[in-house]
């Protein structure tokens, strides 16, 4: 940034400013440049913090070592409370599984007093959030430039929406007899919903559907998906099982199930994890998409606070984003497989998550998973656990693949990709291509499982 010539500033920014400081524009009297430049750097902090993109500068992300049932209560007290402000990225639920917490600088102290006070340990996982979303984004914008620049996509890169967007068109134009794309609908904010649709030809043949990026903050997922719909399209007449299910079966692919949410990711705040809809009588926005499908709707494992991250929503099937899949696959009527990617834990799960009694093919979704699993670590190594999704996590009301499940899709799973927390959601670009290879794997032990049973 120089301080050299003159700073157009966008009308709006101008009188938003004006409101704010009614003399911003003016520059300081006391004396020449200086008191220019003073005055020019003061409109221009002040028009960055009126388009405040949420900074998380301090923030850091704890684990937290939780010891027994008692620590587990104190922690879900912690988790109640708001003043605080804490984002829970993994929830306290059982003394298996760590908690993992992004705790805003200005409670850190009392964070820790608190945890001292009853003696439970933790250890610090990012020191200062803000650095690594600062390199994230450095790093996604010096690819944007080389891929201008040599009009190509990066399958290891982050990408904005409208990239994402318009490399579908790309995928279509250099698969025309496998890829078509379609809008099942349209967003809270109005943008498009597309479905790349995989299809050899037949009439609602039975199908299998993917979903990525339903909690739009979980970026590995969305490019994990980009990554998939370009291996089916490649490897269709190469790869003799994947051309073979795709002769018979068709596969459906919704990259971005919560656009709103995953533009909001990019522009204003890289931890959204909800739709963007408004809440009336609240002054937070959003609900969180996968607690809003109509199965056991407002139990468990959810919130009725609209401020809070797992907000189930004013009703079953409320966000438009939810409704637009629901009716398609209502429509489609012959869906056999329902799979949604989400990230992290590294685990995969099956229903149900609003109960934990087991459900009527318990053991073959169980013996399945294991076997998609041992697929996946083959390539890498990479662990996974695999159970229903109330017994491996937790009891969560309102997802979608209870939902499928109960309404006859049997093969209904859900991944958390990686990793296990050294990063969480801001898992780095350079782990995209290998974590969508090894899902991959067991994406496409699943489809040919599906293609093999038929039912
Ligand atoms: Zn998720």
């Amino acid at each position: 940034l120089s301080c050299v010539g003159t700073v157009h500033l966008p009308v709006d920014d101008m009188k938003r400013l004006e409101k704010l400081v009614p003399d911003a524009h003016v520059a300081p009297k006391r004396s020449g440049h200086t008191g220019e430049m003073r005055g020019l750097w003061l409109v221009l902090v002040l028009v960055a913090t009126a388009k405040a993109e949420r900074v998380f500068t301090g923030d850091q992300v704890i684990r937290v070592n939780v010891q027994s049932e008692e620590d587990i209560q104190l922690l879900q007290a912690l988790e109640t409370q708001q003043a605080w402000e804490l984002d829970f990225w993994l929830h306290p639920v059982s003394t298996e599984l760590p908690v993992d917490i992004r705790v805003p600088s200005s409670s850190l102290s009392s964070v820790g007093e608190y945890l001292n006070a009853h003696g439970i340990s933790f250890t610090v996982l990012i020191e200062n959030l803000q650095e690594v979303l600062d390199e994230e984004r450095a790093e996604m914008e010096q690819n944007q430039m080389k891929e201008r620049s040599t009009r190509s996509f990066n399958f290891g890169a982050y990408h904005p929406l409208e990239t994402i967007y318009g490399w579908m068109d790309t995928l279509v134009a250099q698969h025309p007899n496998l890829v078509t794309k379609q809008e099942i609908g349209r967003s809270y904010e109005n943008r498009p919903m597309y479905v790349l649709k995989f299809s050899t030809g037949g009439h609602k043949r039975p199908a299998i559907w993917i979903d990525t990026g339903i909690h739009s903050r979980e970026w590995v997922s969305q490019a994990t998906g980009v990554w998939t719909a370009n291996k089916i399209a490649t490897d269709y007449g190469t790869d003799a099982s994947l051309t073979s299910l795709l002769n018979s079966m068709d596969v459906y692919m919704l990259i971005l199930a919560n656009p709103d949410g995953y533009a909001y990711t990019h522009t204003n705040n890289r931890m959204w994890r909800k739709t963007r809809s408004k809440i009336s009588g609240s002054r937070c926005r959003g609900v969180d998409p996968n607690r809003n499908w109509d199965a056991g709707f407002g139990g468990p494992g959810s919130s009725k606070n609209p401020c809070s991250d797992s907000y189930h929503g004013p009703s079953a099937n409320s966000e438009i984003e939810v409704k637009n899949v629901v009716n398609l696959i209502r429509g489609h009527g012959n869906f056999k497989s329902f799979i949604s990617v989400h990230s992290y834990s590294q685990l995969l799960m099956y229903p149900h998550g609003y109960s934990c009694r087991s459900v009527r093919d318990q053991p073959e979704l169980d013996s399945v998973g294991r076997a998609a699993v041992q697929k996946l670590t083959s390539l890498y190594g990479t662990r996974y656990k695999v159970g229903s999704i109330c017994k491996i996590i937790y009891q969560a009301s309102g997802g979608s693949i209870d939902w499928t499940y109960d309404i006859g899709i049997k093969y209904s799973f859900a991944f958390e990709l990686r990793d296990t927390g050294r990063y969480g959601f801001i898992l780095p670009a350079n782990q995209i291509i290998p974590t969508a290879s090894e899902t991959w794997l067991a994406l496409k032990h699943l489809m040919e499982y599906v293609r093999d049973h038929p039912y």
